[in-house]
């Protein structure tokens, strides 16, 4: 079968084309994009009503801007008119988010065309490839959280279980960590999907590294004092906070706030340049007010609580719309259907974990404090949108998964037995029952989106 390309006709000529992560999308952009579609989709998107002071959307388009007070006087940031809007998708698809971030700055109420050169492309012929599996053609980037290899690392991290013995964990001691469990789930996962002829990236694919390749021992020899020296510029450290960070920030500071923030940075960076058609992005979740419950040295106390829940793009809260960036990756949000297919994913997910973990979903109204006041529910019950670093960073449909309560008693004792293994990695055979979940979750995507080969990405000329 051979389709040929017939999407927007359009080929840009730039001149600034120094774009080295350019996420070309394989999956399909709408080709037609209405206001109404744009409108609806704020309900899932804007959790705080002020950050409508930074926007307006009517049958003029889209406009942005930089601050409530620009749009009291009317300094439109960037406006995206009606018929601009599968345009202005297709450019950030072919671009990514750097180049297009000196693009958008510079559009203010023109139009593309003033901007840049736009000619028609020549067709193309898309070969439809050998299909030897369910899901061959299908890129699918499988992110597992965190990253810690060691209980030590893992209690900086702040991603860990452990309790001490007693009846109700068999007289053992339990001790664990979460990105062990995220990274086995990941194997499982890319073990799968590959066997039905996906193609699967990891995106920290060994144990106790980040993206990068280093662990954090590494990281804090080799990287951190120069990259002190280079924040401290780019924000203006005075001299309190450059002693902070050189002499006085425990080891839990720099981790979260430095080498987390890079890390999650880079996570994103590499699924989009590996332009996956989905995302699954995996954690285990801990009972947040039992965290608070643990004694001086770490300990958990054991809870009975136990619930999935998952997340997906969306719930930008007071103060998310403060950068270019931010706001960049709303417009995305709001123009690309990026939205409902995550909630596909996502329902097929919450289904799946009920079928195969039988842990519920997390109740609705369930008083957790970054339900209430960072997220959005979307059917079905569990599913929520919420503004994550990675929710906002990855582009494409995704689901960011927190399967179930690793500080549930019954939980604990199951995930401290690493009683198989995938590849070299022990692991608890409770994990078989997550990583299916994804996958029939993945299964459902598929059925529901059937990939049209056709499709063709932008051709790029310089
Ligand atoms: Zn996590």
């Amino acid at each position: 079968m051979k389709q040929i390309f017939s999407f927007v006709n359009i080929v840009l000529v730039l001149g600034f084309f120094g774009c080295q992560t350019a996420p070309e999308k394989t999956h399909t952009n709408p080709k037609v994009i209405t206001t109404q579609d744009v409108k609806a989709r704020l309900n899932w998107l804007i959790k705080s009503e002020e950050l409508m002071g930074q926007l307006e959307i009517n049958e003029a388009g889209i406009a942005l801007y930089r601050s409530p007070g620009a749009k009291d006087s009317g300094e439109v940031e960037c406006r995206i008119y009606p018929d601009e809007y599968v345009l202005t998708l297709s450019l950030m698809n072919t671009l990514g988010i750097d180049s297009m971030m000196s693009l958008y700055q510079k559009k203010g109420s023109g139009r593309w065309e003033q901007l840049i050169s736009l000619i028609a492309p020549p067709t193309e012929e898309i070969s439809t490839g050998d299909r030897t599996g369910m899901l061959s053609g299908w890129k699918i980037a499988v992110d597992p959280g965190h990253i810690s290899n060691d209980i030590i690392t893992a209690e900086i991290e702040g991603k860990y279980v452990k309790m001490k013995p007693s009846s109700k964990t068999g007289g053992k001691m339990v001790e664990f960590f979460e990105p062990h469990l995220t990274l086995a789930t990941a194997y499982l996962i890319k073990d799968s999907l590959e066997k039905l002829g996906a193609d699967v990236m990891i995106s920290r694919p060994y144990p106790g590294k980040s993206v990068n390749g280093k662990s954090f021992d590494e990281w804090q020899k080799e990287d951190w004092p120069g990259l002190q020296k280079q924040y401290a510029k780019e924000h203006n450290w005075d001299r309190e906070a450059i002693r902070y960070w050189k002499k006085e920030a425990p080891l839990k500071d720099i981790f979260k706030k430095m080498f987390n923030d890079e890390d999650l940075k880079a996570r994103a960076d590499k699924i989009n340049d590996f332009k996956p058609d989905l995302t699954l992005v995996i954690h285990y979740n801990i009972h947040s007010p039992n965290w608070d419950k643990r004694d001086k040295d770490g300990f958990f106390k054991t809870t009975e609580a136990n619930y999935c829940m998952a997340f997906i793009p969306g719930s930008f809260a007071k103060g998310e719309l403060a950068k270019v960036e931010d706001r960049l990756h709303f417009l995305r949000l709001l123009l690309s259907d990026d939205l409902e297919k995550s909630q596909v994913l996502g329902s097929a997910f919450m289904e799946k974990s009920l079928e195969y973990t039988q842990v519920p979903a997390v109740p609705r109204d369930f008083p957790l404090p970054y339900l209430e006041h960072y997220s959005i529910l979307v059917e079905p019950a569990g599913l929520y949108a919420r503004n994550l670093s990675l929710t906002r960073k990855i582009w494409g449909p995704m689901v960011y998964g927190e399967s179930l309560c690793q500080d549930n008693i019954r939980e604990a004792n199951m995930l401290n037995e690493n009683d198989k293994v995938i590849g070299e990695l022990a692991y608890p055979s409770r994990l078989d029952a997550v990583a299916r979940a994804y996958i029939g979750s993945v299964l459902e995507f598929v059925k529901t989106y059937p990939k049209n080969k056709g499709e063709a990405e932008l051709a790029l000329i310089k």
